[in-house]
């Protein structure tokens, strides 16, 4: 075994994000729900991907729409030359509503206080609000109560009138559609299409009415509508193994996570690792330095359990992940500074993929890849579509080291 480290071949740590692979998600997405429009959901720097980069590529692939959680997301998106049908839909009090509606951003809104503060935004501006109004259709989390949409249907009816606002959606969002069969996911429907039938009545005319996420759009066609809103699935990962395994939904995750052996060094026996030596080697053995940790939003969680691909095999975290750094035991292997350590991947080099990890950790794989922090660069494969020739990045692969949304 060498002491010396080889050229480095990459930096400490990279997420490879595959822009090819995301664009043949979207394909394959939209070919499961023929008849409705995509919105490609980027919120949360795109699950962790970037969301200017995976916005860019989404809309290559065919996304008429793209979604955000946060009006921020959404402005930010737009200051990066982002153009088409752009939504966001957590809003809170004092929130840019009049920024938005000049972005050309749809808003939503899930009740009248909302309503009232967006109208008070642009009221004299001589702008007109495009609106999606939400009906919390059972799930209990943002979304106007059933009980109370007459008065929201009414309200918007008049902000209509008054040339302020122009409802272009209904929508709702569901609770378990990763749970297919699941008795709500009936119920939810029956709600919907009762809200839509009385916004209808009442002369609201929505464009698009959507409440189908990846998991929707995956096993429930008549959850369609008129849009699907898809993030995770995107990105490659499966809503839930209950669905299916990527290969199974003709997907490929886009992310890959590795790192660079920090330090290989010899030990004997009874050497203990890291902090609170939760781990003590059973016999004279190799200790590899794997230089990322929680603060590169490695889950704590993965100490003693994650998995991490090292010279063609699979080991496991030794002892606990700390804040920049995790130790794996290489048993008889030799390995040197450098050499690459595989967090996860697509899995199909053998490496562990996110929903692995999450499997490890007690956790979701959205959970894994959305938390991996700005201190790791993202590279970007595949940012020129050969299917429209839409060169839209630079030509060669880029390290983009800020990666915050
Ligand atoms: C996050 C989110 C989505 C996308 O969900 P996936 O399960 O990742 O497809 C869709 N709609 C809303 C309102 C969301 O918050």
């Amino acid at each position: 075994m060498s002491d010396t480290p080889k050229a480095p071949k990459a930096p400490r740590a990279r997420a490879v994000v595959d822009l090819a692979a995301l664009r043949a998600n979207v394909r394959a997405l939209r070919a499961r729900a023929p008849r409705a429009q995509l919105m490609a959901v980027v919120k949360a720097n795109a699950y962790g991907h970037g969301a200017v980069p995976c916005a860019r590529a989404a809309r290559q692939a065919g996304a008429r729409w793209v979604g955000t959680a946060t009006p921020h997301e959404a402005l930010a998106l737009r200051a990066a030359g982002d153009t088409g049908r752009l939504m966001c839909w957590l809003w809170t009090p004092g929130d840019p509503w009049r920024e938005a509606v000049e972005a050309d951003i749809d808003v939503s809104v899930s009740g009248l206080w909302a309503l009232e503060e967006l109208t008070a935004a642009i009221a004299g501006t001589g702008l007109t609000a495009r609106v999606q109004l939400k009906i919390d259709t059972g799930l209990g989390r943002n979304g106007c109560q059933p009980g109370d949409w007459e008065a929201l249907v009414a309200a918007s009816r008049a902000a209509e009138g008054a040339g302020l606002v122009k409802v272009t959606g209904i929508w709702s969002h569901f609770a378990c559609a990763d749970e297919p069969g699941h008795p709500s996911i009936e119920a939810q429907l029956r709600v919907f299409t009762d809200a839509v039938a009385y916004a209808r009545a009442q002369g609201l005319d929505p464009e698009v009415r959507h409440i189908a996420n990846s998991p929707a759009t995956l096993t429930l066609p008549e959850a369609h509508f008129d849009l699907v809103r898809t993030g995770v699935a995107m990105y490659g990962i499966s809503p839930s193994p209950e669905v299916g395994s990527p290969e199974e939904l003709g997907l490929r995750p886009i992310m890959t996570l590795s790192a660079s052996l920090a330090s290989v060094k010899r030990v004997p026996g009874g050497h203990g690792v890291s902090y609170g030596l939760t781990y003590t080697t059973p016999g004279e053995t190799t200790l590899a330095l794997v230089p990322v940790g929680y603060a590169d939003g490695i889950p704590r969680a993965g100490s003693g359990t994650g998995p991490v691909l090292v010279g063609g095999k699979w080991r496991t975290v030794a002892g606990r992940v700390a804040m920049d750094q995790f130790v794996v035991d290489l048993g008889g292997d030799s390995a040197a500074p450098g050499d690459e350590a595989v967090l996860f991947g697509p899995g199909d080099r053998g490496e562990p993929t996110a929903e692995d990890w999450a499997r490890a950790t007690g956790t979701i794989a959205y959970e894994v890849v959305t938390r991996i922090s700005a201190r790791v660069p993202r590279v970007y494969l595949g940012e020129t579509d050969p299917d429209t020739g839409t060169d839209t990045g630079p030509d060669t692969d880029v390290i983009a080291d800020d990666t915050g949304a």
